[in-house]
């Protein structure tokens, strides 16, 4: 039976093997398994290898991003790692210059030494053609970007990169599958920070890589039962449970945010507000091309870097802290936070100033979570 994705977060098609009947998939905390004779296996060797329940979670994300094959790693940057694997000493990399800071700090710090080259460019806006190299591997990116919200055209992005037989990967962590699935304009790897939305509690790490091209899964397959980056079982099982309210909490946090981002434009401390959800937002019909909302993350630049510390100080049911995705309406300090790593003269050009704040709106009442950002701009205006 064919099912739609809310269904999907729930239930595997065709899934019936379930231990004893069990509702909630079980945590085999096992490391290794018994062979019934020699030569012959359950399916199950040790679980670098393979796992039923991160095998029962993978099957569940591959299905939600309309691939053919998920891997679940013990982070969103493990993933990421895993991805650049892929890749030998000499390629080069065309990135998006907006991008999460631990992903540009993965590039500059680790895949640079190992012999891979980077241009940073501003894809959504520059023409990427003109940066690329006889060895161009691929075009690394996210949208919305991290954390000016920049929109990509994924698909145009797709036909570039094949013209130059080079990949597409997407961190799609912004939006999560419920939003967006890049596999289908075109993207030959997807990629989670599963801590986010997927796992959806601000309790978990976790990191996904999505493909469909089976020549693609064998290779990072192989990467990963060597290096090891995966998922623990009880890991696993929490984002498990996690996916199965995505549909309901993505719909309940973009409605909030939609609903804060115009609240936003009306305060006079607020210099911008970068969501692509308002219709003045630059990427937002594309986004209506692509995706199935706008998500529930935003952006905005405050007047002043008094505002910005004064409203960090004085929130109280929003919490000061990095990361997003998760129930808790969270604000996020990019310049001393996700974007410290980032080179000064890289975060100046993208924006990432001191007055720049950036919100994972939560699953809180609006009402109140707006009644506490009005007290803390207010606050930040007397001291
Ligand atoms: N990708 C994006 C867009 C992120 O925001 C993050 C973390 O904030 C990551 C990847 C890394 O994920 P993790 O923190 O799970 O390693």
């Amino acid at each position: 039976m064919s099912t739609k994705i809310e269904t999907r977060c729930i239930h595997l098609e065709n899934d019936q093997d379930h231990p004893y009947g069990a509702i909630s998939y079980p945590i085999f905390q096992t490391a290794t398994y018994a062979h019934p004779g020699v030569g012959q296996s359950t399916g199950f060797d040790y679980s670098r290898h393979k796992n039923p329940t991160r095998d029962h979670l993978e099957k569940i994300v591959a299905s939600l991003e309309n691939g053919t094959e998920a891997f679940a790693y013990s982070s969103g940057m493990s993933a990421i790692a895993t991805v650049m694997e892929l890749f030998v000493p000499g390629d080069h990399l065309i990135v998006e210059e907006d991008l999460y800071g631990g992903s540009i700090r993965l590039f500059d710090h680790v895949n640079k030494k190992n012999g891979i080259s980077f241009s940073n460019v501003d894809v959504a806006n520059e023409d990427v053609e003109l940066y690329f190299q006889e060895n161009t591997k691929a075009i690394f990116i996210e949208t919305p970007t991290n954390p000016m919200m920049h929109i990509v055209d994924i698909e145009k992005m797709a036909e570039i990169a094949h013209a130059h037989s080079a990949l597409l990967i997407v961190d799609n962590t912004f939006l999560s599958p419920y939003l967006q699935n890049p596999l289908d304009f075109g993207a030959d790897i997807v990629i989670h920070s599963g801590t986010k939305y997927l796992s959806g509690h601000n309790d978990t790490l976790s990191g996904f890589v999505i493909v469909k091209d089976e020549e693609l899964a064998e290779k990072i397959g192989f990467i990963s039962k060597t290096t090891g980056p995966m998922i623990s079982p009880f890991d696993a099982w929490l984002v498990t449970r996690g996916i199965q309210t995505l549909s309901v909490r993505m719909r309940v946090a973009q409605e909030n945010a939609w609903t804060i981002a115009n609240w936003l434009l009306e305060q006079d401390v607020i210099e911008n507000v970068f969501y692509p959800g308002l219709e003045t937002h630059p990427g937002h019909d594309l986004m209506k091309k692509q995706a199935r909302g706008f998500g529930a993350m935003l952006s905005f630049h405050v007047k002043t870097q008094k505002i910005a510390h004064g409203i960090l100080e004085n929130i109280q049911l929003i919490q000061y802290a990095e990361s997003l995705g998760g129930t808790e309406s969270l604000l996020t300090y990019p310049l001393t936070q996700t974007h410290a790593d980032v080179s000064k003269e890289l975060r100046d050009k993208n924006g990432v100033t001191e007055t720049l704040l950036r919100m994972s709106v939560g699953l809180e009442n609006v009402e109140d979570i707006i009644l506490d950002l009005k007290q803390a701009i207010e606050k930040a205006k007397e001291n």
